[in-house]
């Protein structure tokens, strides 16, 4: 019986993650939950669910019996380090989930990682609490899932790309210009999954193909030139790995997170799973398109970012984040977001980062730079 922490419970990712706990009662007990905003429905999972340890961002008045309630960073850092825990689901959106990445991963976790913000930040410093601890990491983001799939099937040194597959978001067809004006609301109707609205909203700009370009690279160890995006608008295919010999695999299933999440808890073990099967007769036929880097500044931006290394991987996420809380609010257009990003890779003086102070400043100086430009922008 292997006992799971979920951090971020509330979530997309996190309630699919409940779900497959709760597919597996003879393999899976839920110790622990955690949430950031929403504090009724969190109280709602806690009340239903059980778990012994509950955590929230800020302090609350709950009290459930048998569940222990605790608050802030340092409590889900604690709980993601927590004994009774074997596998860490790590559901948290943005760049908060990196402290308690490398607190779950320092503890010698199996972190189950829906997270790319983390990896993308983290850098050497995950790889270094890996080696501490001795976890694991495993990912549940569905393209880098795909990839960990098919690498199975050959050596590093006999692979030769990878391939990610991109449904291109719901703006892929349309010009530039079109998109001026386009809405929150509009923005985050993502065509093929359901997802958290900052990852949709990071499916429409491409800025989440963008972080998984570099999360490929962290997770699997390859350089930019070895990573290819390809347009795969029916979302069947989840990414693929291009070998030496001319073989290519692929990874196909229905667009169900709850697969990956999944594999990630039980691997190397395959276990029957609440996704639907995938019947490819029922499937429309499969397209690839190549994207054009000039028209996604976001994909261009984040293979300069991965190719210069140091904190412009941080900038980038940062300057991201800060854009999309802007323009939920209002305060910045959709173009402005991969606009304001470029101002504040820009801006930034470049330098390696060798801690996480490094990379909290540089997240911070992204942050404001990204509202320098929103501010210059509001003049005009
Ligand atoms: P979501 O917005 O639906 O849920 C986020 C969860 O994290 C919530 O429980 C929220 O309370 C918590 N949270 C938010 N800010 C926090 C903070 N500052 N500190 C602690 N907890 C915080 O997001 P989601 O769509 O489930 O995505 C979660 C992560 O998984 C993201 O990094 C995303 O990129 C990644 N991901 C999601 C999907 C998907 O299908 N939703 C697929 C691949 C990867
Ligand atoms: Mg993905």
């Amino acid at each position: 019986m292997k006992h799971v922490a979920i951090l971020g419970s509330t979530g997309s990712i996190g309630t699919q993650a409940l779900d497959v706990v709760k597919a597996h009662p003879d393999r899976f007990a839920l110790y622990g939950v955690s949430a950031h905003s929403r504090e009724d429905a969190f109280l709602a999972l806690v009340q239903a669910e059980r778990p012994r340890r509950a955590v929230f961002s800020r302090p609350i008045n709950a009290a459930v019996p048998g569940v222990a309630f605790s608050f802030g960073e340092e409590a889900l850092c604690d709980l993601a380090a927590d004994p009774q825990v074997d596998i860490v689901v790590l559901a948290v959106s943005g760049i908060a989930a990196l402290m308690p990445l490398l607190a779950a991963l320092r503890a010698g976790k199996r972190v189950a990682i829906a997270n790319k913000e983390s990896l993308v930040c983290g850098g050497d410093l995950v790889r270094e609490a890996l080696r501490q601890g001795g976890g694991e990491l495993l990912p549940v983001d569905s393209e880098q899932s795909a990839i960990f799939q098919c690498l199975q099937n050959g050596r590093r040194e006999e692979v030769e790309k990878l391939i990610l597959t991109a449904s291109g978001g719901p703006f892929f067809q349309r010009k530039r210009e079109e998109l001026k004006d386009i809405t929150p609301a509009q923005a985050v109707k993502h065509p093929t999954w359901s997802m958290g609205r900052k990852i949709s909203l990071d499916s429409a700009t491409l800025m989440n193909k963008g972080l998984e370009v570099m999360e490929a690279a962290r997770l699997f160890g390859f350089s930019g030139d070895e990573i290819d995006v390809l347009i795969h608008p029916q979302s069947l295919i989840h990414s693929m790995v291009a070998y030496r010999d001319g073989t290519v695999m692929a990874n196909l299933s229905r667009a169900d997170m709850r697969l990956p999440i999944q594999y990630a808890m039980t691997y190397p073990e395959r276990v029957p799973s609440p996704a639907r099967p995938l019947k490819l007769y029922e499937q429309p036929s499969l397209t690839f398109i190549r994207p054009d880097m000039d028209r996604f500044p976001a994909l261009k931006m984040a293979y300069f970012c991965l190719k210069a290394g140091g904190g412009c991987p941080v900038v980038y996420n940062g300057a991201n984040e800060r854009a999309a809380e802007l323009f939920f609010a209002g305060e910045l257009g959709f173009l402005e977001i991969e606009e304001s990003v470029a101002y504040a890779l820009d801006g930034f003086v470049n330098r390696p980062m060798t801690g996480l102070d490094d990379i909290l400043a540089a997240d911070g100086e992204a942050r404001r730079l990204v509202d320098a430009f929103q501010r210059t922008r509001s003049f005009t």
